[in-house]
């Protein structure tokens, strides 16, 4: 898994402008400006990855999770 900051989250992620789990290459994308905002966001992105890795995926978990924020 790699985690990438960038300027601007690539115009193919649709998800978010903000930040954004991509499971085809195992990478997070997430702005570099987010301030303290970068802790909680990278955690929601670590537990899409962590939902993708260990808990085959569940369809339901990654939507509880999205609906959260
Ligand atoms: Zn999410």
């Amino acid at each position: 898994m790699k985690i990438k900051f960038v300027n601007e989250i690539p115009q193919w992620i649709i998800s978010s402008d903000v930040a954004a789990y991509h499971p085809h290459t195992k990478t997070i994308w997430i702005r570099n400006n987010l301030g303290w905002r970068t802790i909680p966001t990278l955690l929601h992105e670590l537990t899409h990855w962590f939902i993708h890795k260990f808990l085959g995926n569940n369809e339901k978990l990654h939507n509880k999770l999205d609906r959260k924020i």
